[in-house]
């Protein structure tokens, strides 16, 4: 198997995991844009949003306010990429959840959420 994501859902690459459910995983993201950057995926493999069944995204959003809920990050970008012309690079549907810095710093975010 080749896709990244799929592989960390597997347990093939370290991933530090903060939450995960039967359809949902979320961890940091490798090359954090800010302190507390994370990817919240569904479980399903497809690339773009379109190719996910909508019951395997029903806890997308859930996942995400829950991790906006534990950096006590006040301002905050969620981002989702669709295409490499759209600057995705991993082509397995991912959230971006990204504290701004200002806001961050000082918050002693500890990870993993719980
Ligand atoms: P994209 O540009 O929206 O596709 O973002 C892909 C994100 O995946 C980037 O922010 C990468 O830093 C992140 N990423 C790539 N490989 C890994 C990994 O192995 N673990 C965690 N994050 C990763």
């Amino acid at each position: 198997m080749s896709c990244i994501f799929c592989r960390i859902i597997k347990g093939e690459i370290p991933a530090l995991k903060l939450f995960e459910s039967e359809k949902t995983l979320a961890f940091l993201d490798i090359g954090p844009l800010s302190k507390g950057h994370a990817l919240v995926i569904p479980k399903y493999h497809g690339a773009k949003l379109a190719d996910i069944p909508d019951d395997q995204l029903s806890e997308i959003l859930p996942t995400l306010k829950k991790l906006v809920t534990a950096t006590g990050a006040t301002d905050y970008n969620i981002l989702q990429n669709n295409g490499t012309i759209a600057h995705q690079q991993v082509h397995h549907v991912h959230f971006h959840m990204i504290p701004k810095p200002n806001d961050t710093e000082g918050l002693g975010i500890s990870w993993p959420a719980t």
